[in-house]
């Protein structure tokens, strides 16, 4: 099976590793796919939006929020959306009366407010503290086979994978189990691969202090296998390689360790 590889060899917020959280919205240059022609007359505005979501079409390096986004408590959140899900299953002609479903609009708006979407509310990011490097360990770090579940922002369905990180040390550290926190932390949001690979290395360079991350994720999505084009066998491959990671001999090291070529 061949991966569908997007890849970027420079920072999209050029060199100097800045944080996506800083009202920066710089948009990377995706290789692939190409930005839809929005001007595109043939297409009804209905086959525009299947076509965008199939196409994957990522609009910013940042989440798309508005700045209202946590005016309203989890809890308050929790009680709109079982409304609105509630709503949709009446719509779609299911009894809500019966006992198997009766509690499904709950769960899943606790669902979406306390778990699959809680990456959204900074106040869940993972507070990373730094150690000295003290062993003055100067090879990279991999962390590699992290596994994420994210959902795609086109289809709200799962998209699943392993993440692969690394990092060249300036001089401090961070406890392992931070790195897949951080991937978990940015997974946990209405997602495009491309946008969670940029995500997920500007916190590392930002926390880390340092250009030299590398992050590849390898996922599946489902909107692909189980709709759409229903290709079960296809899996998505992005990759982020900042400072001396852009280098060859850098990339080639953590590659091999992660895929032991
Ligand atoms: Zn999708």
């Amino acid at each position: 099976m061949k991966p569908n590889e997007i890849s970027w060899n420079t920072p999209p917020n050029g060199k100097n590793g800045k944080n996506h959280t800083n009202g920066h919205n710089t948009a990377p240059e995706l290789a692939s796919p190409a930005p839809l022609d929005l001007t595109d007359t043939d297409l009804d505005l209905s086959e525009l939006i299947d076509q965008m979501g199939d196409e994957h079409v990522a609009t910013a390096t940042d989440t798309p929020l508005r700045p209202d986004a946590f005016v309203l408590s989890d809890e308050e959140k929790i009680h709109k959306i079982e409304k609105h899900f509630k709503a949709i299953m009446d719509t779609l002609g299911l009894d809500l009366t019966d006992d198997s479903l009766k509690g499904t609009p709950h769960r899943v708006a606790k669902m979406y407010v306390k778990e699959i979407f809680s990456g959204l509310n900074p106040r869940n990011k993972p507070s990373a503290r730094l150690f000295e490097n003290k062993y003055k360990y100067s090879g990279m770090l991999v962390e590699r086979d992290i596994t994420f579940y994210s959902n795609c922002e086109h289809h709200f369905v799962p998209i699943f994978g392993r993440a692969h990180v690394a990092y060249v040390s300036s001089g401090k550290v961070i406890g392992l189990s931070k790195l897949n926190r951080i991937v978990q932390y940015f997974a946990k949001r209405p997602q495009v691969q491309e946008r969670l690979t940029n995500q997920i290395a500007e916190e590392l360079k930002a926390v880390l202090q340092t250009e030299n991350v590398a992050v590849v994720l390898d996922a599946t999505h489902m909107c692909v296998c189980s709709r759409g084009v229903q290709d079960v066998n296809s899996s998505t491959v992005t990759s982020y390689y900042g400072g001396q990671f852009a280098e060859g001999p850098l990339r080639d090291e953590f590659l091999k360790y992660v895929y032991g070529k």
